[in-house]
This record gives structure tokens, C-alpha cells and sequence, in this order.
């Protein structure tokens, strides 16, 4: 008589289906979109992971200790704060809602050909210095270089300080859902965000 093929335990799916989800998010290059390190919560449920594929079937039939806590399934929700779509089970850097400041397009002329620009969010949000104005060579100074808000994500408008500057209401499209793309930090290095050009 044929053996009945093993069944995995529906925790070592869970397991398997988490490290297929978390790993590629450190995959060198574009793919990945963490940091090279991996973050302190992700690495205690890899772990949680590991340890659940580690056990033997044997163990894991006849187990009296309690299954690991597995993290839950993603659920994504849509930030009203900084439009990202976030799962809210996330940890680390994708828990976090930021937004950078956003500058005035009228800069002051700073120097032979250096142009400078003020942020239009806030008073402590640095500048930008454009050499050879007009080219886009773009220099943040101070704070530029950080978020103007950090907080966490909501899906409450009633906890967001709008300003019609860098932080707006969401914009529905035709199908209802937020058309408004959020800011990445990363990207305002090279092109800082201006009031013509922001969420647009
Ligand atoms: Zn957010
Ligand atoms: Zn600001
Ligand atoms: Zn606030
Ligand atoms: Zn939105």
C-alpha cells in the first residue's frame, strides 16, 4: 500500500510563505527596497520562521507546546498622510510615514550662478542650492536632507495636519482609489520636491 505523501503543517506553510515574502526585500539592487541590513523585528520572525521549518514532521505532529507566533498576513491599507500603501503589520522603515519639505520655485540668487531656495513647509527645513541655475544641480543643506514629518501611517484623515504644502488630501481617481504618489526620501537627493512640481 502506497504511503500518503507527508502533508506539511499548515505552520511551516506559513513559514515558507513569510520568508518568500520578507527575503527578496533585501535583495541587492532595485528589487530590494530595504537596506542592505536586516531589520532587528524582521530578523526575530526569520528566526521565528527558521525555527518552524527546522523542526522535525515528527515533532511537529505530536508537539504540546504551542505553534510560534507566526506574523500575520499582509494587510495593505493606503496612508492618507503620506499616500503610500503600507501593509499595517509592517515594521521598520515601511511603518514609517514620511514626508519630505518641499521648496519654493522662486529661488534667490546666492552667489554667481547659485540660486537658493527656501522651504514652503515649514521654517526649519534648510535649502537647496542650485549651481549654474537652471541646470538641475541640486545641493541639499541641514535639514533638506531629513523628513519635514515623521510619523506612522494612519488611515485617519481626522489625525493629519494638513497644509495644502507638503502633507494634502488624498485625490481620488476614477475607481475611488488615491491617485497622489508619495514622496520617497531617497528620490528628493537628486530632484528636491518644489510647490509647482509636488504631487503632481
Ligand atoms: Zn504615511
Ligand atoms: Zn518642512
Ligand atoms: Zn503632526
Ligand atoms: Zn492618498
Amino acid at each position: 500500500m502506497p504511503k500518503a505523501p507527508k502533508t506539511r503543517s499548515p505552520s511551516k506553510t506559513v513559514a515558507l510563505t513569510y520568508l518568500n515574502t520578507v527575503l527578496p526585500t533585501y535583495a541587492p539592487g532595485a528589487t530590494g527596497s530595504k537596506s542592505n541590513r536586516i531589520l532587528e523585528p524582521d530578523w526575530v520572525d526569520i528566526q521565528k520562521a527558521l525555527d518552524v521549518l527546522g523542526r522535525s514532521d515528527a515533532t511537529d505532529a505530536s508537539s504540546s507546546h504551542p505553534a510560534p507566533i507566526m506574523p500575520p498576513e499582509p494587510k495593505i491599507e493606503h496612508c492618507v498622510r503620506c499616500h503610500r500603501e503600507y501593509d499595517i503589520n509592517s515594521h521598520g522603515r515601511e511603518a514609517r510615514c514620511q514626508i519630505p519639505h518641499v521648496f519654493g520655485e522662486d529661488g534667490q540668487l546666492w552667489g554667481p550662478d547659485i540660486r537658493r531656495y527656501e522651504p514652503e513647509c515649514c521654517d526649519d527645513g534648510g535649502y537647496v542650492l542650485e549651481e549654474d541655475a537652471g541646470n538641475g544641480d541640486y545641493k541639499l543643506k541641514g535639514n533638506a536632507k531629513r523628513p519635514c514629518i515623521t510619523h506612522k501611517h494612519t488611515t485617519d484623515p481626522e489625525k493629519v495636519e494638513y497644509n495644502d504644502c507638503n502633507v494634502v488630501e488624498c485625490s481620488p481617481g476614477p475607481d475611488g482609489k488615491c491617485e497622489l504618489e508619495w514622496l520617497k526620501m531617497k528620490d528628493m537627493f537628486d530632484t528636491p520636491a518644489f510647490t509647482c512640481n509636488v504631487y503632481c
